[in-house]
């Protein structure tokens, strides 16, 4: 979809950013240090909470930059600060550094060498591109306005226990200096390597978590009737729980109930006492958010009931809906488009969620995505896959944006 409809705001657009400056060639010169880095922390994951090691190498690597870093923010946290050399704006820029419980299956020669722990959604790749913004932009110093602080956050996969954005907020880093603008990007399967994909408003969709414990009761699998099984119960809850999508919401409003995880029983003839489910909601707007979460507290106390069993329902807000600014989203959605060798497209919301959404909260701010789907390279499993690759030609643009970012916004409007 093209933002341009006339002839006269594409020509506005070239004069505002006609001195617009690009960082390519030196993002491109960093590109063996981007991989380098990379690999490092792929091939040494560690699961959310747990980012000693990265945390420690990314606290390294900025001092090597000559920024200034301070450690163990909200947890396992590294903030770098570079200070301009004028005054001007304050932009945080965020990279996570979590990986996921998953035992890799993706055949690259520097795979995780940690049994079932997995950088599968990319998190090693925006360390490393965040850590190329860092060196671009300590490079140009003397030009810079303003301060730019550079977030490395713990456990953005950990939304069951509140993630890692809140904790750093909680430590003060969107304050001292207070920031103006806040920025962060993701790599994504979903879309072609070198594409930027984002959109004003609403980009990803409020999650929360719910667990159902059904309450049965067990006996020998040769007489289920003097039973209440609650494996059969559990499995008609999780047929009419899709009823809340396709049935009982607006189905031109985004929203996703899954349920990701079922556990109950020991062994073949035992009818056990209860069955546990545990599942993600995903919704954009508040409204549908409350309905479906009162609709799966509805389903599961009817549909235990009816089979005579009982039911315990916990749902929990995760993170919220993940808003760019409508403004900021504008600009940044120009100045992408002048990077060269990449395309720059908007895109519907998604259902995914993240903890950047905390940030967008205490800032203006964009989060956008840099695609890294290519077939030709063998790029095509999705992310949270055990197959999942990045497609490290796509990380120079990275650094490239991020660094692009923070010196226009920091320099914004200030002479
Ligand atoms: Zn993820
Ligand atoms: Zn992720």
């Amino acid at each position: 979809m093209s933002r341009f409809n006339s002839l006269e705001s594409l020509k506005a657009l070239c004069t505002r950013f006609a001195s617009t400056i690009s960082f390519l060639d030196e993002a491109t010169e960093l590109e063996g240090y981007l991989i380098r880095i990379r690999r490092r922390i792929h091939a040494n994951p560690e699961l959310a909470y747990h980012e000693q090691e990265t945390a420690a190498l990314v606290a390294g690597e900025l001092k090597r930059a000559g920024i200034r870093v301070e450690t163990r923010v909200g947890g396992t946290g590294v903030v770098g600060v570079l200070e301009g050399a004028a005054p001007g704006h304050t932009v945080a820029l965020r990279a996570d550094m979590d990986a996921l419980p998953l035992q890799e299956l993706s055949g690259e020669e520097f795979a995780s060498k940690s049994k079932g722990v997995m950088h599968a959604c990319g998190h090693d790749s925006h360390v490393a591109m965040l850590l190329g913004a860092a060196r671009i932009l300590a490079s140009h110093r003397d030009d810079l306005k303003g301060a730019v602080k550079f977030l490395f956050q713990p456990a953005e996969e950990a939304a069951e226990k509140g993630g890692g954005a809140k904790p750093m907020i909680v430590a003060g880093v969107m304050e001292r200096p207070k920031v103006d603008y806040v920025f962060g990007l993701h790599v994504f399967s979903n879309f072609p390597s070198r594409t930027f994909a984002l959109r004003p408003g609403p980009l990803m969709a409020a999650s929360g978590t719910f667990k159902i414990r059904v309450l049965g009761r067990g006996g020998h699998g040769s007489a289920p009737h003097q039973t209440v099984d609650p494996v059969f119960v559990a499995a008609q809850l999780i047929t009419a729980l899709q009823a809340i999508r396709s049935r009982m919401v607006d189905p031109v409003e985004p929203s996703v109930v899954s349920v990701c995880s079922v556990h109950s029983g020991t062994r073949n003839n035992i009818i056990p006492d209860d069955a546990m489910l545990e599942g993600t909601m995903r919704t954009v707007d508040d409204f549908t958010k409350r309905r479906v979460a009162s609709l799966i507290r509805q389903i599961s106390y009817s549909v235990c009931r009816t089979f005579g069993a009982r039911c315990e329902v916990e749902i929990e807000d995760a993170y919220p809906v993940t808003v760019n600014n409508p403004g900021v989203e504008a600009e940044v959605f120009s100045l992408l488009s002048t990077i060269p060798g990449t395309k720059t497209v908007e895109v519907p919301p998604l259902l995914v969620a993240e903890d950047f959404s905390f940030f967008l909260r205490k800032a203006p701010g964009t989060y956008y995505f840099l695609g890294t789907r290519d077939e030709s390279k063998g790029c095509v499993s999705p992310n949270h896959s055990s197959r999942f690759k990045v497609d490290e030609d796509v990380m120079k643009y990275g650094a490239d944006s991020l660094a692009l970012l923070a010196f226009e916004f920091s320099g914004r409007g200030v002479r």
